[in-house]
């Protein structure tokens, strides 16, 4: 990929920069040829689309360089766009929103600081994946479980700071980061909560601290480049059942979604967890030929035949419980109990075992299988998520997940769907899968994208996570008092980031020096 800098900064100037990264990370871990540029780029991207295209990277291997490259950056105004793994490849992977911008790889900071078995947290840098935690946790007998999101591949920090989700307890997991050591845009450093006190010994047990709760702030934010934090783990589970609920009949939908809150809402469920269709586990399981090879959405007669030939049912859950064995055995009675009153729903049980956590993606055992779902479409296949916040009133849920899937079936586009149930709110996850050389599917996906950006702000609901082509029409929507949360967010930004260095176009904020130029370009 050939170089692209922002129109403000010249090649000299860039040039000086790079100079200046190689004598502070060492001139192996800055990256600045086409081919550096190329990997750094989308995964995901949609093939003949050049937006978000980095102009090298730059990878330290500490806190003290991660200081160093921003005051340089910072000295001669180029933007950096810091990932720790780059690997939230739905939203972005490591691509800068705005083309021209540096990577600021931390990959390479992976140290484990911490971890107290007794308090339940480890205190980690960006680089440390969630298969190294594991590892760490497991090869060092700490008995504690993690939280991982559907594809462990990430970043225990890149994820959290991002505002992942994983199918556990402890699932929300930017509200399990608690204290953050961040650097601002001058290079100065910041420690949150009661870490803002030297010394103190409660840093990354109490997480707001004394004044404004920053630790969240730091999330979505591009306020600060975090360089290590505290992240809460779960103590083990004495007993784990996993109830596998699933229906064939898809006017179940209601009911099912009816039940599930009821039952999150007496406190019987308190993981994280999703209720997806057939498409999602057809999809991890292989591509849609086998099925269907005409044009548009699979039509029901081939869907019934994927259903019978996998065994699947057409909506399905999985709740696991957590605690002690007898009141697991309470709530599971509970819960049955529930779903015999309709007898299209069947439930299956299965008990691991004891300290054991379940190996379940997006649970507690870091796993990748998921990832083969973007082989839906074939070729070299992507996906973009669309996910909007619903308030949880079963009737509410149902009904927008009924249009959305009108309008993919009008699109002519497979409707992959993933609802997480919570007692106040629900994701509505609708996974856009896609074959990146295919233009015919490309296009579609793009336009259905946005139309369900519309869709969901006409009904009132605003997404809490997007990809990077979408950050500014999505923050658009929250247009309150004329975009007031905007102007909040532009003058927190001015104010602590004069120069506009870091992350600009993050959650579709930008610094004033490029606003007005949302295109990134
Ligand atoms: P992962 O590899 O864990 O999936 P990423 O590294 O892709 O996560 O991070 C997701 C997003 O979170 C990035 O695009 C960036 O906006 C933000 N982010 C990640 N790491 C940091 C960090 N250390 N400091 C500030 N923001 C970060």
């Amino acid at each position: 990929m050939k170089l692209v800098l922002p129109a403000d900064i010249s090649a000299e100037a860039f040039g000086a920069f790079l100079t200046e990264c190689r004598a502070i990370v060492g001139k192996d871990n800055v990256l600045s040829d086409d081919t550096d540029r190329d990997a750094y780029r989308d995964g995901y991207a949609i093939t003949g689309d050049d937006t978000h295209v980095p102009s090298a990277a730059v990878a330290p291997s500490n806190a003290q360089e991660v200081q160093a490259v921003v005051r340089a950056a910072n000295k001669r105004k180029v933007p950096l766009w810091p990932i720790s793994r780059g690997r939230n490849l739905t939203y972005g992977g490591s691509a800068p929103h705005l083309s021209g911008s540096v990577v600021l790889d931390l990959s390479r900071m992976k140290r484990i600081v911490e971890v107290d078995a007794d308090l339940g947290y480890a205190v980690v840098e960006p680089g440390v994946g969630f298969f190294d935690l594991y590892n760490h946790l497991k090869d060092k007998g700490f008995p504690l479980w993690m939280s991982c999101p559907e594809h462990g591949w990430g970043s225990v920090l890149g994820n959290a700071l991002d505002r992942g989700i994983g199918r556990t307890p402890i699932g929300d997991h930017s509200r399990n980061l608690c204290g953050i050591e961040a650097v601002l845009a001058d290079g100065s450093m910041v420690r949150t909560g009661m870490g803002a006190m030297s010394k103190n010994r409660a840093a990354h047990t109490y997480q707001a601290g004394f004044g404004p709760h920053w630790d969240q702030m730091l999330t979505q934010s591009g306020l600060g480049i975090v360089t290590q934090a505290g992240v809460w783990l779960m103590q083990p589970s004495p007993s784990t059942t996993t109830l596998s609920i699933s229906t064939d009949k898809d006017d179940d939908l209601e009911p099912f979604i009816e039940m599930l809150t009821g039952l999150v809402r007496r406190g019987l469920i308190d993981q994280y967890f999703s209720i997806t269709n057939v498409f999602v586990i057809a999809a991890i399981i292989g591509d849609r030929t086998r099925w269907y090879q005409g044009d548009g959405a699979m039509p029901e007669d081939a869907i019934a035949k994927m259903m019978a030939d996998l065994h699947l049912g057409r909506w399905m859950t999985e709740i696991t419980l957590y605690g002690e064995p007898s009141i697991n055995a309470a709530k599971e009675k509970l819960i049955a109990e529930a779903f015999a009153e309709h007898p299209s729903i069947a439930l299956k049980r299965r008990e691991w075992k004891a300290g054991e956590p379940p190996e379940m993606s997006g649970m507690s055992v870091p796993n990748v299988a998921a990832l083969q779902w973007v082989n839906w479409y074939g070729g070299r296949g992507g996906h973009m998520d669309f996910s909007p916040i619903l308030p949880s009133r079963p009737k509410e849920v149902a009904a927008h997940i009924r249009r959305t899937e009108q309008m993919h079936k009008d699109a002519g586009h497979d409707f992959v769907c993933a609802v997480h149930i919570k007692e106040r709110h629900s994701i509505a996850i609708n996974a856009l899968i896609f074959d990146r050389d295919d233009a015919a599917i490309t296009g579609r996906v793009k336009t259905l994208f946005g139309a369900l950006i519309d869709d969901a702000a006409q009904n009132g609901y605003g997404e809490y996570r997007t990809h990077l082509d979408w950050m500014d029409k999505v923050a658009a929507k929250y247009d309150f008092g004329d975009n007031a949360m905007m102007r909040l967010n532009e003058r927190v930004k001015d104010a602590l980031d004069p120069n506009g260095i870091i992350a600009p176009g993050k959650s579709g904020i930008w610094p004033a020096r490029f606003r007005g130029r949302e295109a990134g370009q």
